[in-house]
């Protein structure tokens, strides 16, 4: 009997850590310090902290 393994040639991708970016940033809504990004931040665009960032994305999906 054989048995073919499927995949085996694909590197996993379960969570996968992300790459931070640390720094030191406040957020442009509520002066809160950011210390990590998970992108890297361009100068040019206001930063969020993680709650005012869930919070704007709230309101985009509000129904
Ligand atoms: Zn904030």
């Amino acid at each position: 009997m054989e048995f073919k393994k499927f995949g085996s040639d694909r590197p996993k991708r379960d969570f996968a850590p992300r790459e931070m970016f640390k720094g030191n940033w406040k957020c442009s809504d509520c002066g809160a310090e950011i210390t990590e990004l998970p992108f890297e931040p361009s100068g040019d665009r206001p930063l969020y902290c993680r709650d005012c960032h869930s919070k704007r994305r709230d309101q985009r999906f509000s129904r």
